[in-house]
């Protein structure tokens, strides 16, 4: 099946896709995920494994254990963190929205966490 929707890495090592409709799009703003990317907020497309497919890269994608139940992928070469998985979303994975190939129809229509956001975050992160 041909994927409808693809991902990569800044450096292009670690790429990835799906197919179907994600089973969400939102903006976490969760302090672990703030930490983990070094940013405000992360835009996340979660999809039910099956439809996942990780298709270049298995070599130089790393996982971090970022909490008890949750883990954080990444590539090696270039740093970019890239994927989500917890016990707390089993069967799951989620890929960060900024490293989808563009153009593509997807949009984040929630924040997730939002109790988390810190006073220091702008305009930009809050709307
Ligand atoms: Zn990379
Ligand atoms: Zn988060």
């Amino acid at each position: 099946m041909t994927p409808d929707y693809r991902g990569e890495c800044m450096c292009g090592a670690v790429q990835f896709s799906f197919t179907g409709q994600p089973r969400f799009v939102a903006d976490c703003t969760c302090a672990s995920c703030r930490k983990a990317h070094g940013a405000s907020a992360v835009g996340w497309v979660g999809v039910q494994n099956p439809q996942f497919s990780l298709d270049a890269g298995d070599e130089v994608l790393a996982w971090y254990q970022s909490s008890p139940a949750s883990r954080r992928g990444f590539c090696r070469s270039c740093g970019t963190r890239l994927l989500f998985q917890s016990q707390k979303w089993p069967g799951e994975t989620h890929m960060a929205l900024a490293c989808m190939t563009e153009p593509h129809d997807l949009v984040s229509t929630k924040v997730s966490f939002l109790e988390e956001l810190p006073e220091w975050v702008g305009v930009v992160a809050k709307g």
